[in-house]
């Protein structure tokens, strides 16, 4: 559930409080989270190094360490990572904990299905698999009309199966490619070979516009997402369609309706989406 803005304010409100900060333990409480190496491998290859940045590709959270090695978490459906003080008790989803000078790190995760990778002179190792194949972010100035047109040109996939593709728009999930069809007036049913050049670029505009208003707003705190602190988002009250099935249209007062494409539940305006 986590999509480019989550992380996003993950990363920004870990970084000033993180970096250069020495890890000085590491606790698994479950061992299945690692995704590589392996579990018993993980702790003993953290300990002592130092962050020096906190960066994020697409939907993945990357500590960079000293030594050319880095931590990526890739937090899934429902991962989320929390900041507390020296003292705190672990918490009922916490899976590890990752201890710090000043801090401990917490990877909560009540469905285990995210994942944490180390990596260290490891260039040659496609993992995490999917990383090595991202597409530029749609916030990213190489996502232009150019781009997105050379991806999605040609395609007889639904718009909506393009727009999850990470290997087309990177960072984007069922949030945001909902909310980006509703902002640029395009039914995501509509095969993407059948949008004009003015339609494709409304919605390139409405993807990089609803993505920054997230970003600005924490993230969307629906299901199990919170801010590293605990607090939530607040992008949910500024949603459109994503989750206000069966609720009136904020424009039109349509219903909202849902319909499954490519296995996700996706809603959208029948009115004031063409
Ligand atoms: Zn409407």
């Amino acid at each position: 559930m986590p999509e480019l803005p989550e992380v996003e304010t993950i990363r920004r409100e870990l970084k000033p409080r993180v970096i250069n900060q020495k890890i000085q333990g590491c606790t698994l409480l479950r061992k299945d989270v690692i995704g590589y190496p392996k579990a018993k491998d993980f702790c003993t290859s953290i300990i002592d190094k130092q962050i020096i940045d906190v960066t994020r590709r697409a939907k993945y959270l990357i500590l960079e360490l000293s030594h050319d090695s880095r931590i990526i978490f890739h937090l899934r459906l429902s991962g989320t990572i929390y900041l507390r003080n020296r003292d705190a008790q672990h918490e009922r989803f916490t899976r590890v904990i990752i201890t710090l000078n000043d801090y401990q790190l917490f990877f909560n995760e009540p469905r285990v299905l995210g994942r944490i990778y180390f990596l260290q002179n490891d260039k040659n190792i496609k993992i995490p698999k999917g990383y090595y194949t991202l597409g530029y972010e749609p916030i990213s100035p190489e996502f232009d009309l150019n781009y997105f047109r050379n991806k999605i040109n040609g395609r007889k996939a639904k718009i909506k199966a393009l727009l999850l593709d990470q290997s087309i728009c990177a960072g984007v999930g069922n949030i945001y490619s909902d909310e980006a069809l509703f902002h640029a007036g395009i039914r995501p049913l509509r095969k993407a070979n059948k949008l004009t050049v003015i339609e494709t670029f409304k919605l390139l505009v409405s993807l990089k516009s609803v993505l920054y208003r997230a970003i600005d707003n924490f993230g969307t705190s629906i299901g199990d997402y919170t801010r590293t602190d605990g607090k939530n988002g607040k992008f949910q009250n500024s949603l459109y369609v994503y989750s206000r099935e069966h609720e009136p249209c904020r424009i039109c007062g349509t219903k909202i309706a849902i319909q499954k494409i490519s296995n996700r539940s996706t809603r959208y305006c029948p009115t004031c989406q063409k």
